[in-house]
């Protein structure tokens, strides 16, 4: 696994990983960021620990713990056991062997390993970015095409760059 963090990151991004069961096996560095590398300690579906009764809060905040771990020959062939979730609200849930690999995205804590998440509203920010990008590039080519000069929103600079 490959995580990439400013260079002042780096340290406590190893210590986090560790503590997540990850092992640091190494670094490739540019100027400001550096691509740390990670493997697993356990070769696993994940190494990511369940233990009944551990608490659980999702993405969205909810909270519960964990009610029950599965070891049915399923699981077992699947190397993955199932656990769980009773949450607060009255509703339940489970991990299957499929979602734990999104473990990390859909929660932010489980028993005391907690993940950085906010992996979707980054997400949603670079769509948005992207998206703003495409808008005003397409409003100045409909400009360009009336013939008209286009009057820029943001600096000369910046339509350049919009433009590259
Ligand atoms: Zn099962």
């Amino acid at each position: 696994m490959e995580v990439r963090v400013r260079l002042s990151d780096a340290h406590n991004t190893i210590k986090e990983y560790e503590n997540l069961g990850y092992r640091f096996i190494g670094s490739r560095q540019d100027i400001e960021y550096v691509n740390l590398f990670f493997e697993p300690k356990e070769n696993n579906v994940t190494d990511i620990k369940f233990n009944i009764g551990d608490f659980i809060e999702n993405r969205d905040g909810r909270i519960g713990y964990i009610s029950d771990i599965c070891h049915c020959d399923e699981c077992k062939k699947r190397g993955f056991f199932e656990p769980t979730i009773q949450y607060s609200d009255g509703t339940s849930d489970y991990i299957s062997n499929y979602s734990v690999k999104y473990v990390s995205k859909d929660y932010k804590q489980i028993g005391t390993q907690k993940f950085d998440n906010d992996y979707y509203e980054k997400e949603i920010e670079r769509l948005k970015h992207q998206l703003e990008m495409e808008k005003s590039k397409s409003a100045y080519w409909k400009m360009k095409a009336n013939g008209e000069e286009p009057v820029l929103m943001g600096t000369r600079e910046r339509m350049i760059h919009i433009l590259r």
